[in-house]
């Protein structure tokens, strides 16, 4: 199989699975006070100094918890309690389940979002919650994450940056983006699933009301024994990760591949994610695609993931305006491992696709 959807999930790096590895073979709670406990919470410890050094903020200031999901879910209840909540219109399901009411940023053709209008949205109204995501899942558009920090600032707005995506991929700083918070992924970066984390900076780490008060876990913030395996992977992951930049050649001979072939690429015009491309070929339903690259050996999707892993009209598509086109839209992502072959089994299950559909579309 030649699997081009990292953005679902990355595959385990070597260095992570090691360090998983590793933790499962070591008993003990990090909460216990005997030896063992302490090896634990040393272990988890350099985990949370390894990753609030990677993405720029203090230890006190990381909370650890189970992916990004929860992490979005934490910044928007335990900091938008009592404000206006503003979302992004192209962010994940993660931050749109977690503000249901919110209000929506809009975005321009290639999925940028208008800054204008964040900025008259917060010009009257109570203080603010802004999320922004700093790198789209589907088409791996990049927002204007520090200049909406800006606006934020000016306003009394804080700012809550889902970086799920971006994390690994981009150089990706906390303090220097100067938003609030920020949300991580360990699956989304080469550590396996189950751990994540929401970065505060001082302010908001004062502020942060927990979800989830338990034990006490987490300084009060998350409570709940932390997954020490998952935890010490994620952090190997991080330190692991250089970024994408390596895999923009790869990416272009897809698809350069892909429009030889008939396809549109949405949001080239955008800065984006080296690893990421949204390919749209008109007249064919993207669950066609996907189903004959399937049946070549190339794993892709159509846009986000879900659950039921059936392929639902795309929200970020259609915030972007690409109307019937959108039903017409795979991503292909490459992991941090993709290599010139999988580019060249890709070109070939596109180009024969699209020449097989493309006749039955006409
Ligand atoms: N945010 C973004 C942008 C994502 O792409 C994803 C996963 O697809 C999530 C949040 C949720 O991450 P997790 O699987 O760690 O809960």
């Amino acid at each position: 199989m030649v699997y081009l959807d990292a953005n679902a999930s990355e595959p385990l790096r070597p260095e992570a699975r090691a360090a998983v590895l590793a933790a499962l073979e070591a008993p003990g709670n990090p909460s216990s006070v005997h030896a063992a406990g302490r090896a634990a919470r040393h272990r988890l410890e350099t985990a949370r100094e390894a990753i609030s050094a990677r993405f720029g903020t203090g230890t006190a200031n990381l909370v650890f918890t189970s992916g990004a999901t929860e992490a979005d879910a934490l910044a928007i209840h335990g900091l938008g309690a009592g404000r206006r909540v503003i979302i992004g219109a192209t962010e994940h399901d993660a931050v749109r389940a977690a503000a249901p009411d919110a209000d929506i940023l809009p975005v321009d053709g290639d999925g940028i979002a208008d800054l204008d209008a964040l900025e008259r949205m917060l010009a009257s109204g109570p203080p603010a919650l802004v999320c922004l995501m700093l790198a789209n899942n589907e088409t791996g558009t990049i927002q204007p994450v520090a200049a909406a920090a800006a606006i934020c600032r000016r306003h009394g707005a804080r700012l809550h940056v889902d970086a799920a995506q971006a994390a690994g991929r981009l150089p990706v700083d906390l303090a220097t983006l100067g938003a609030a918070s920020l949300a991580l992924s360990s699956h989304k970066l080469g550590g396996p699933a189950g751990a994540g984390a929401l970065l505060l900076d001082a302010a908001a780490a004062a502020a942060l009301a927990p979800l989830i008060r338990g034990g006490g876990q987490e300084r009060g913030r998350r409570g709940g024994t932390p997954p020490l395996p998952a935890i010490a992977g994620f952090a190997a992951a991080c330190v692991a990760a250089g970024d994408a930049a390596a895999l923009a050649p790869l990416r272009e001979a897809a698809e350069t591949a892909a429009r030889a072939a008939g396809a549109v690429v949405i949001g080239a015009a955008a800065p984006r994610l080296a690893n990421t491309a949204c390919l749209a070929l008109p007249g064919v339903a993207a669950e066609t695609q996907l189903m004959a690259l399937d049946l070549a050996g190339i794993a892709v999707s159509a846009g986000a993931a879900c659950s039921s892993g059936k392929v639902a009209a795309s929200h970020v598509l259609a915030a972007m305006g690409l109307g019937e086109l959108a039903r017409c839209a795979i991503r292909v992502s490459l992991p941090w491992n993709a290599a010139d072959a999988d580019i060249a089994a890709f070109a070939d299950a596109y180009a024969a696709m699209a020449a097989r559909l493309a006749r039955h579309a006409a």
